[in-house]
């Protein structure tokens, strides 16, 4: 059987992946990538948060994605019946990019694939990583390519970010249920012939039809727009129920009062695609010699597009750890990775539980608007959550429930906000 030898193996080239080569290969490591698909391919995932330009910048990817024409997002709208909230991410709280991209994933991750390639970064697609030992921290992963030839390849580390494929959790049996409620999704595209001119028709959007219900709208440069529809599992199999997704989301566009003279009755781009029950969680996200990442680690929820900043966070922390551990530190995982990781995927946990709680509801729906309370939560929704020096990422726990019952019981915010602080 052919063996190869390099310093870090990385399982998958979505973004987490992508980052996390870009990032070794200006080390100059000896690195490789393997890839199940064959690139472009569809992936879900498809509006970015500001905090990944920071990462995309650092992984030397950033000028051509830049080059690329895609939708430049400046904020995101939330609508809820007559009221409409938006943030704009220029005027968040601290210090941050204040736009980033609504992206169709397939070019998007092609785009960060090639690079890499004339970077000079091996990548071998169509190849699949089906198992994997370790002998302290060197392991031997074998890989099958599309001819079904088996190979092994050894390394001192391994990042994986093999997102959906959760290749170590299931190899490993790290896999441990989500705490959040299951919920699920359908999404397709569309070519957006009805599109309004100006800033309606490239405006990111998401539209709240119940609590637990939501329509999101990502209009592409290209044109086209993903459609998707997400709320508790129950709600989507009722609304899946004869197993017909086109269907299922053409109801949903009829929920939609916004949108649903701009879509309803319009053609899928492809047969719309059943999500269920995509929340994840792992028992542990490192061990000796491996690490992992992005999706293959933990998947929260879509409703403040935390995925991919996530899964590029945690790649290109990765990366830099695996690189000084192989260059002789020692590297205290738990501290500089898990616990690091930990605390921005819990300010994002009690957003997302919030936000089904609809208490996060009443903070963006309520009005007047409260300009300080909502400087705050956008630096949030743009992905600074590691930045403590904004309350609602410290006090995460309590802020929004507090608030929320503050408007809801009338109590004046001006006066009280303060102490819940
Ligand atoms: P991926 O992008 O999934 O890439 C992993 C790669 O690994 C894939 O290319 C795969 O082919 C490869 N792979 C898998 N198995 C193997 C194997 N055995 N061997 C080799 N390679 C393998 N996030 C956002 O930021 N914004 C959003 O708007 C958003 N919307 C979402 C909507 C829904 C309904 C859901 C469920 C998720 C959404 N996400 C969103 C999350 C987003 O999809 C992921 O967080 C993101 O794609 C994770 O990136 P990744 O690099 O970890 O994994």
């Amino acid at each position: 059987m052919n063996t190869s030898e390099v310093d870090i193996l990385i399982i998958g080239a979505g973004p987490s992946g992508c980052v996390a080569a870009g990032y070794l290969q200006q080390q100059g490591a000896n690195i490789k990538v393997v890839e199940k698909s064959k690139f472009p391919r569809l992936v879900v995932g498809e509006s970015l948060i500001p905090r990944v330009m920071d990462h995309f910048e650092e992984a030397g990817l950033l000028g051509n994605l830049d080059k690329q024409n895609f939708q430049k997002k400046p904020g995101a709208r939330f609508i809820r019946g007559q009221v409409i909230s938006i943030f704009d991410f220029s005027q968040k709280f601290g210090e941050g990019w204040d736009w980033t991209w609504q992206i169709p994933r397939a070019d998007f991750d092609m785009v960060m694939a090639q690079t890499l390639i004339d970077k000079g970064v091996d990548i071998s697609f169509e190849t699949t990583v089906t198992a994997i030992s370790f002998e302290g921290t060197n392991s031997v992963t074998t890989v099958v390519d599309k001819e079904g030839k088996e190979s092994q390849i050894k390394a001192k580390f391994v990042i994986d970010s093999s997102g959906y494929g959760r290749v170590l959790p299931r190899l490993l049996h790290l896999d441990k249920p989500s705490k959040l409620n299951p919920h699920s999704a359908i999404f397709s595209h569309v070519k957006d012939i009805n599109r309004p001119e100006g800033i309606e028709g490239t405006q990111i959007s998401f539209d709240v039809l119940d609590t637990e219900v939501w329509l999101w709208v990502i209009p592409f440069s290209n044109g086209n727009t993903s459609l998707g529809i997400v709320a508790d599992t129950a709600f989507i199999e009722k609304l899946a129920e004869n197993g017909d997704t086109a269907l299922a989301l053409q109801r949903a566009i009829q929920l939609s009062d916004f949108y649903v003279k701009r879509f309803a009755g319009t053609e899928f781009l492809f047969e719309p695609i059943h999500l269920k029950n995509y929340s994840a969680a792992v028992t542990k996200m490192y061990g000796d010699g491996f690490a992992l990442t992005g999706n293959s680690s933990e998947f929260l929820d879509p409703v403040f597009s935390s995925g991919v900043c996530f899964a590029t966070e945690s790649g290109i922390l990765a990366a830099k750890l695996a690189w000084r551990e192989i260059n002789g530190e020692q590297i205290d995982w738990e501290k500089d990775f898990t616990q690091y990781m930990q605390r921005g995927i819990d300010v994002f946990t009690t957003y997302v539980k919030e936000w089904y709680t609809g208490n996060l509801q009443t903070l963006f729906f309520h009005r007047p608007e409260n300009l300080d309370v909502k400087e705050k939560v956008c630096a949030v929704l743009a992905g600074y959550v590691w930045n403590e020096e904004n309350p609602f990422v410290k006090k995460h726990n309590r802020v929004i429930r507090s608030i929320a019952y503050m408007l809801e019981n009338n109590k004046e915010l001006s006066d009280n906000i303060e102490k819940t602080y």
